[in-house]
């Protein structure tokens, strides 16, 4: 069962990914959504953190009384996967669950969106959808690179939690989201 945080961004698109899967999702919109997928037991659980505005969906959060739960449930093992400003929203600025620092709008107006396929650690090539994207300008010793495009790091692992600054719930690729279920998820229990 995944809870995808759906307070604003691209939360609509990681759901189709998820259903075409034929994995379980729940759209996290406030704090009783929250509290009614932790008591949720028995069943591998995971959090996808979507694209977006992480500078809005980190207010929301603020103001919704969920950013010290699901910081909270982070650090307690929860797996996490965010993409694009959910990258953004687990770095050390943020909710600090990563040792990684993001930066925002990395690649200038020019380069705003691109696509490209490039390859990723254990999966090969995959189609890239980057929009307004960062990248992890730093990352700590307990960080796997998983990416790097052009010098900069693009999705990277630490433990349960997995980002990348693109977005694979904006292509048909749905090898990231098994990724993640398989070898973050079930794997974790
Ligand atoms: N640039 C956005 C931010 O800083 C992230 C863009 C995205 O998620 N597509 O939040």
């Amino acid at each position: 069962m995944i809870a995808i945080l759906a307070l604003q961004g691209a939360f609509a698109e990681h759901q189709q990914m998820l259903c075409r899967l034929g994995e379980e999702s729940v759209l996290i919109r406030n704090l009783a959504d929250w509290n009614s997928f932790i008591s949720i037991s028995d069943c591998p659980k995971g959090l996808i953190l979507p694209g977006g505005e992480s500078t809005t969906m980190m207010r929301l959060m603020k103001d919704l009384e969920l950013l010290q739960p699901i910081r909270e449930a982070i650090v307690g093992g929860l797996p996490v996967f965010g993409t694009c400003a959910g990258l953004i929203l687990l770095d050390h600025d943020h909710l600090n669950t990563m040792d990684i620092i993001a930066k925002r709008n990395a690649y200038g107006r020019q380069l705003g969106s691109f696509e490209i396929s490039h390859d990723i650690k254990g999966l090969g090539a995959i189609p890239m959808t980057f929009i307004r994207a960062p990248y992890i300008a730093e990352a700590g010793p307990n960080v796997e690179v998983l990416s790097t495009y052009d010098g900069r790091i693009i999705a990277a692992r630490q433990g349960q939690q997995l980002v990348t600054a693109f977005h694979p719930e904006l292509t048909t690729d749905t090898r990231v989201h098994e990724l993640f279920i398989k070898e973050y998820m079930i794997s974790a229990k």
